[in-house]
C-alpha cells in the first residue's frame, strides 16, 4: 500500500509530530544518559545483520551503544500504538489501522532480528520519559546499564 495521504491527514499528522514528536523525548533521554554518565552512544546509526533466513537487515535505532551491543528505541505513543495513549484519528480509520499495524510489525521484526544478532534491545514508550515516570524509567535503565 502506497503512503499517499490527503491534506487533512497530513495536517493531522504534522500536528501530532509538532505536539509530541520524538525529538523532545529523545532529548529527554539524552539528558538522562548524560546525567547518569552512560556514554558511548550514537544516535540513529545503522545496525546491520542477518535475519533468521539469512537475509540482510538494517535497522536505525534511536540510540546505539556499540561497545555494549545495546540499542534503545524511543517509541512514540501515537506512531507505535501505545496501549495507553495510542489514539486512532477519526477520519479514514482503515488507513490509520494499516499504518499503525505496519509500524508495530516492523518494531517486532526489528527487535527480533537485533536480539538474534546478539544485541540487547530496550524499547521505551514515549510516556516513560515523562517527568512523573522518571523514577521507574531510571531504575529500569540502571538495571540495563549495570
Ligand atoms: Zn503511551
Amino acid at each position: 500500500m502506497a503512503d499517499i495521504i490527503t491534506r487533512a491527514q497530513r495536517s493531522a499528522l504534522m500536528a501530532k509530530v509538532r505536539g509530541r514528536g520524538n525529538a523532545t523525548t529523545e532529548e529527554a533521554l539524552v539528558a538522562i544518559l548524560r546525567a547518569e554518565g552512560w556514554s558511548g552512544w550514537r544516535r540513529q546509526q545503522a545496525v546491520r545483520g542477518r535475519d533468521a533466513k539469512g537475509r540482510p537487515f538494517r535497522v536505525r535505532p534511536d540510540f546505539v551503544f556499540r561497545a555494549r551491543r545495546l540499542v534503545v528505541f524511543v517509541d512514540g505513543c501515537f506512531w507505535h500504538g501505545c496501549p495507553r495513549h495510542g489514539t486512532q484519528p477519526q477520519g479514514n480509520a482503515a488507513f490509520w489501522r494499516t499504518k499503525f499495524q505496519r509500524n508495530r510489525e516492523r518494531d517486532r521484526r526489528d527487535t527480533c532480528n537485533l536480539r538474534r544478532a546478539g544485541w540487547t534491545v530496550v524499547r521505551l514508550w514515549e510516556h516513560a520519559l515523562r517527568v512523573k515516570a522518571r523514577p521507574a524509567l531510571l531504575s529500569k535503565l540502571r538495571r540495563v546499564f549495570a
